[in-house]
């Protein structure tokens, strides 16, 4: 057992200094960015080019789009598959916002399909009964980098002729049956956002196999038009656009960064085994897990308490807040993700997206029931969830995964001492 918890005035775990910033620079990053801005074309210029042939190469692509985020490249996935006013998307009920909002941004709607706890992905066996008449879609969003079971989502899709669009912005090289994410559906977004495994600041990729669904996007992506190679265009919008495209300085950083994802990859593979053996078997706190059959990419390893052995019976997400402020004391950058399950957010409590009840109450559009009691599991997660990314991202070693563990292992030795009214601000 070990000394006095950090939140309470004992010392900390991790030393002062344990965590470097992510993304590492190096000598490449520098070259190919210091070569753009020398260059003659800051928009969409070579660097773009380039990094569509070498992500759509690396991921096993036949077509790839640079964009300026991935929700730019969720909203063209939904309108280039042929999603449109009144139509009904099926989409996990926990992910970031705009796993969803992309699908109101073309005047679909969303229907919310709980959770498996276990993966923390949207559950697959409750698709099917999530389909409508009206359903065009479903999102599959890997979340936290480990795929979903797409064997079974493609077989449901075929079934009932639906789309798939896969949200990838956390899942860069996962695999599922030793098959890549992205490669599975009939289309795919990642992000290239800080905080993801391939980072250039902000920035994102649309994938697809599909020379339609590759023409459709690229209308979507740029004002409407049609013409490729750019510099044939003629200026006309033939449908309705937007501006999704990303800049060259951008694309540069992204293309260094490209070159060593594999590695960084591995890297997260290494730090999370580090810490699924220095917990294992932690009393109170559930482990994520690497299903038979998965490769998962760690983007975050997120954890769950089991309120069993705790003996707590008060509110589970203010204990929950307590656990991770005590984390935190210990030196480790733990945080929650989500602290509302998709349903629950104003948008789709209010339906408040475009004003006057639109697309929900779109002539023709029938009534959706966005009841958060409807996804317990969901809600379950949420509410008993802490996570982290930067302590599993390269440059970190197994050094500073192993002061990781045995910090949250010392919290969770001491669990009873846990007393959210003493660690966090009086309830209001
Ligand atoms: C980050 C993220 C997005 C959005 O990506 P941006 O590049 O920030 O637009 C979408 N879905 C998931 C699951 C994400 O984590």
């Amino acid at each position: 057992m070990s000394g006095q918890l950090a939140v309470y005035g004992g010392k900390k775990v991790v030393p002062e200094g344990t965590y470097k910033k992510w993304p590492p620079i190096d000598e490449t990053d520098r070259r190919m960015v210091l070569a753009s801005l020398e260059g003659a074309n800051h928009a969409y210029g070579p660097n773009c080019q380039a990094l569509e042939k070498e992500f759509a190469a690396w991921n096993g692509n036949a077509f790839a789009i640079t964009t300026n985020s991935g929700t730019a490249a969720l909203h063209m996935g939904v309108a280039a598959v042929g999603c449109g006013a009144g139509d009904h998307v099926l989409v996990t009920a926990y992910s970031w916002s705009s796993s969803a909002t992309c699908i109101i941004h073309h005047n679909a709607i969303p229907l919310f399909v709980d959770i498996d706890f276990e993966t923390i992905n949207i559950d697959v066996n409750q698709i099917e009964a999530a389909i409508t008449p009206r359903t065009k879609a479903i999102i599959v969003v890997h979340l936290h980098g480990l795929a979903v079971d797409m064997e079974k989502v493609m077989a449901i899709a075929r079934k009932h002729n639906l789309k798939v669009i896969e949200d990838c912005c956390q899942a860069h090289g996962a695999r599922y049956k030793g098959r890549k994410v992205g490669t599975w559906g009939d289309c795919a977004a990642f992000s290239f956002n800080q905080n993801k495994c391939l980072c250039s600041g902000e920035g994102g990729m649309f994938v697809t196999d599909q020379e339609e669904i590759y023409k459709a996007a690229r209308q979507v992506w740029s004002f409407g038009e049609t013409r490729s190679p750019a510099e044939s265009r003629d200026y006309h919008a033939y449908a309705l656009g937007w501006m999704y495209r990303n800049n060259d300085l951008t694309a540069a950083f992204a293309r260094a960064q490209l070159a060593k994802l594999d590695r960084y990859i591995e890297v997260q593979r290494q730090n999370a085994a580090v810490l699924l053996e220095t917990l294992h078997g932690t009393p109170g706190l559930i482990l994520p897990t690497e299903p038979e059959g998965h490769f998962h990419n760690w983007y975050n390893f997120t954890c769950r308490l089991d309120f069993s052995p705790i003996g707590w019976a008060g509110d589970r997400s203010r204990f929950r807040d307590a656990v991770m402020v005590a984390i935190q004391a210990e030196g480790v950058p733990a945080g929650t993700w989500q602290r509302f399950i998709l349903p629950a957010m104003t948008v789709f409590q209010a339906k408040n997206a475009y004003g006057k009840g639109c697309p929900w109450h779109c002539q023709g559009a029938a009534e959706v029931d966005y009841s958060p009691e409807r996804f317990p599991v969901a809600q379950r997660h949420t509410d008993t969830h802490f996570g982290m990314t930067v302590p599993l991202r390269a440059p970190q070693g197994p050094e500073a995964a192993r002061y990781t563990g045995e910090a949250i292992r010392k919290v969770f030795e001491r669990i009873r001492e846990i007393d959210p009214d003493r660690i966090l601000k009086p309830m209001p």
